[in-house]
């Protein structure tokens, strides 16, 4: 049977959106798709974005990218999550990890048992009671098949998108270096029908994905789709960056270190490491968010610190006649809980199942939107909790975030754990419980009740079930290597 002819794809911007966009098409719908990506090294691309979440994995799973190969060109390392340094107040330390604390039950989750077992006396951290938060904890890290671990990874944006190319190039997607210079658009539908670049070159197409960045060269300067501004809940808008020698081990996290004005994160890979200084220029300048890096970096430093500003929000439509924003161009939510890359392998996963192969309707664009959406509130709602949920009064910064007005679905969430020790994850939504949970608890938020089936266990019931955890979890992490020994052993 022969094929229609393909739809002509056309990817504006080759940065890691640009190509997961172009490379995921290309292998996942073939001959279905012509897709040519057009990238501009005079603009060049935002260069950091390298700590991810689980389902970085099974985005690869699903377009049948080899693990050893990806880590390999992209000088990766394993991450189990993040360590979460001076955030509930200044001392503290907490983990949220990737991995399932404990056991739950139907009729309650885990977060219940442990709070009772508390109320009656001594009882580890609830940490304790998962692996992959004690492998972190220790510094340790392997693929076992009897203990599997929950993870991501952190890698090298910049030999990312090359990799990503590199496969996009192999499945037929056609690469265009040049500036865009004009968007022609049809006169009666705004449909966008081409890209002119400066050379004169025309780029035609039926679908349009704009993976400009934050310029949002389609969605916005030529649709105008409109921007929900977000900075009275993550007034965080700039970030001074650098990337360091290594100077010891590889952890198997992400460190996120809060400061008076924001946070900083370090990012270890195999060849160096990725810090970031996170401000919000209300409260700290930019040479003193370039001063407080230098001063908190450790190794020799290999790139002159540059700081990046940003908006937190969202587009109002991130498709918008046949336009698809992905990445940095279809809103931006701090890499507090580095979520970016993941939002546009959502994305790019979402248009692949609902595809349009013919017009493209209202209900059609509605429903891709309106997931969208969904999708990014809910991790607004994530990112803001770390933020509000804090005793930190040492700083201007911190008061403000402590006294600020939050989403109403995000305080329903707080107002009932704090209640009932009660947390959920939607339909569609990202976190899961135990992220919540951990996160809240990590802040500082101690329910006040909890569910009452785990008063019907006894003293020694309740006991014996969290030994039992921890006679689980307690020799497998110590049969671990550490992450650096396992990194060593397969990428040395
Ligand atoms: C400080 C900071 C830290 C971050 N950390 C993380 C993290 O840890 N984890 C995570 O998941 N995400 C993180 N992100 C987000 C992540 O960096 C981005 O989501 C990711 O890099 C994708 O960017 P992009 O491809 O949308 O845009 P860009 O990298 O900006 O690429 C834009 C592309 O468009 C091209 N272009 C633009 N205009 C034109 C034109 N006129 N003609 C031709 N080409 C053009 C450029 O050349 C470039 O190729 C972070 C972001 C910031 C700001």
């Amino acid at each position: 049977m022969s094929l229609p002819a393909p739809v002509r794809v056309v990817v504006a911007g080759g940065g890691t959106a640009g190509w997961i966009a172009a490379m995921a098409l290309s292998r996942q719908l073939g001959r279905l798709v012509e897709v040519t990506l057009v990238e501009s090294a005079e603009i060049g691309t935002i260069g950091v974005g390298e700590s991810t979440i689980p389902t970085a994995r099974s985005f690869h799973e699903l377009l049948r990218i080899d693990e050893h190969a990806f880590m390999a060109a992209t000088q990766a390392t394993f991450k189990l999550g993040i360590s979460f340094e001076d955030w509930g107040d200044i001392g503290d330390r907490y983990f949220h990890t990737f991995g399932v604390m404990g056991m739950s039950t139907w009729v309650a989750e885990f977060q219940h048992f442990w709070l009772e077992a508390r109320s009656r006396g001594a009882v580890e951290p609830i940490g304790a009671y998962s692996l992959e938060h004690e492998a972190a904890v220790q510094g340790r890290f392997a693929k076992v098949a009897d203990t599997p671990l929950n993870y991501a990874y952190h890698l090298d944006s910049g030999l990312y998108a090359r990799f990503l190319r590199q496969i996009a190039e192999t499945e037929g997607a056609r690469r265009v270096e040049g500036k865009i210079a004009r968007v022609e658009q049809d006169g009666e539908t705004g449909d966008v029908t081409a890209l002119v670049l400066e050379t004169g070159e025309r780029l035609e197409g039926d679908l349009f994905i704009d993976c400009t960045g934050f310029r949002g060269l389609l969605i916005e300067q030529t649709l105008k789709a409109g921007f929900e501004d977000w900075t009275h809940w993550l007034p965080t808008n700039a970030a001074a960056v650098t990337q360091t020698a290594h100077v010891a081990d590889a952890v198997p996290y992400t460190r996120a270190i809060a400061h008076e004005a924001g946070w900083r994160w370090r990012i270890p890979l195999q060849h160096r490491v990725g810090n970031g200084f996170v401000f919000c220029s209300q409260f700290m300048s930019d040479d003193e968010a370039r001063a407080g890096l230098l001063a908190s970096v450790e190794g020799e430093i290999l790139t002159e610190p540059r700081v990046i500003r940003y908006t937190a929000g969202k587009r109002r439509a991130v498709w918008k006649n046949n336009v698809i924003a992905m990445g940095l161009s279809s809103g931006f939510i701090e890499p507090l809980e580095s979520t970016s890359i993941h939002l546009f392998m959502s994305a790019v996963t979402r248009l692949i199942q609902q595809f349009p192969f013919g017009p493209i309707s209202p209900e059609h664009r509605e429903r891709y939107n309106r997931a969208a959406d969904a999708e990014i509130d809910g991790v607004r709602d994530f990112v803001v909790l770390h933020y509000n949920l804090t005793e930190r009064e040492d700083s201007p910064f911190w008061r403000r975030m402590r006294a600020m007005d939050i989403p109403d679905s995000l305080a329903a969430r707080l107002t009932l754990f704090g209640e009932s020790a009660e947390a959920w994850q939607a339909a569609g939504e990202l976190f899961r419980i135990d992220s919540w949970v951990q996160v809240m608890l990590g802040q500082r938020l101690t329910p006040r009740r909890w569910h009452r089936v785990a008063a019907l266990l006894s003293d020694e019931r309740l006991r014996q079930s969290l030994d039992d955890l921890r006679a689980r979890i307690v020799p497998a992490v110590r049969e671990l290597p550490t992450h650096q020994q396992f990194l060593d052993g397969h990428f040395a």
